[in-house]
């Protein structure tokens, strides 16, 4: 199992590196993404560090979930009543590029499918 090492969301978890965080609680962590690619752009992160969904573990089970309904919770707190989007790249060719699990919100506009 690989754990996530040092990432940017470790920083911003800890509060050494400021972000717009728009919620948290004991398990996770959501802010507004830096380079947004909607009007709605956050990024939920468990607070512990997994690296990828590829390497959650079944007793990460309960923590998933968590970060699911946390994605809607926020969702809706983000006045995404028309939709959104949710998505977790994962690894090299999923494009992920922060070796810390998050769960992106896209929202506020009419997305497109498929993604490239
Ligand atoms: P990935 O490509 O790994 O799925 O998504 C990483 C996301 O993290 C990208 O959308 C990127 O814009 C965002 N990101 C990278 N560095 C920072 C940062 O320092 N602060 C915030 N708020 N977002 C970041």
């Amino acid at each position: 199992m690989s754990e996530a090492t040092e990432t940017i969301f470790s920083k911003i978890i800890r509060r050494e590196i400021p972000a717009d965080i728009v919620y948290e609680d004991n398990l996770a962590l959501a802010f507004k993404d830096i380079h947004p690619q909607a009007p709605v752009h956050i990024l939920v992160v468990p607070k512990k560090p997994i690296a990828t969904l590829a390497d959650a573990q079944s007793e990460d089970h309960a923590l998933l979930g968590h970060l699911f309904l946390t994605a809607k919770r926020v969702a809706e707190e983000a006045g995404l009543k028309n939709g959104y989007r949710v998505v977790i790249n994962t690894g090299d060719d999923g494009g992920q590029t922060v070796d810390h699990l998050h769960v992106h919100i896209l929202g506020g506009r009419k997305l497109s499918w498929p993604p490239g």
